[in-house]
């Protein structure tokens, strides 16, 4: 089977425990109830355990994530579903959370580069989008200096209300620990 073929067998199942009941599946708002949005990385180690790690259930939280929980510019992509979780969904709160051992870290923009030339990618496409990668990759080189960073973006972006704490948290992917790096409510007015 297939990955695709695996993801229906196992939808499936999950329907057939659904159907009979055994599987509770609430019926949520699609607005947070605990009024927050978390930003996080992609890393495949978060999923299903950084949410039970924080004590976050369906329903509670919006779940932004991306490479190296980065924002790279005023209106990127994490900034438009902040501004749509804090005016239409009722979010007060945002936790941007990095995590150790995050592979971003390890990549470089060059390496990137040789990689999309093998796999026969334009070198003109990659010309276009060179010093934007080189900027966002080149410069992630320690996850609690860039959740520091992150931070002061959202906190500094002008779209974003200055009554909505924007808290910095590291987490360990191999503890389930979090500690926290920038305490949001100490740059609130
Ligand atoms: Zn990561």
């Amino acid at each position: 089977m297939n990955i695709l073929e695996q993801v229906l067998a196992a939808n499936g199942q999950f329907m057939e425990r659904f159907v009979e009941g055994v599987h509770y599946c609430p019926e949520n708002s699609k607005l947070p109830n605990r009024h927050l949005a978390i930003f996080t990385c992609m890393d495949t180690r978060l999923v299903d355990f950084l949410e039970p790690a924080m004590g976050i259930k369906r329903g509670e939280a919006k779940v932004i994530k991306n490479a190296g929980n980065s924002v790279t510019g005023p209106f990127e992509s994490t900034i438009r579903s902040l501004i749509v979780s804090i005016y239409e969904l009722g979010v007060k709160e945002v936790m941007v959370i990095g995590h150790l051992d995050c592979g971003l870290a390890h990549t470089t923009a060059e390496s990137l580069i040789q990689k999309m030339l093998i796999r026969k990618i334009s070198p003109d496409a990659i010309k276009m989008i060179e010093a934007e990668l080189r900027d966002w990759i080149d410069h992630f080189h320690h996850p609690i200096d860039n959740i520091e960073e992150v931070v002061i973006k959202i906190r500094n972006n002008p779209l974003i209300p200055k009554d909505v704490p924007i808290h910095g948290l590291i987490f360990n992917p191999h503890t389930g620990q979090l500690e926290v790096v920038v305490d949001g409510y100490q740059a609130c007015i």
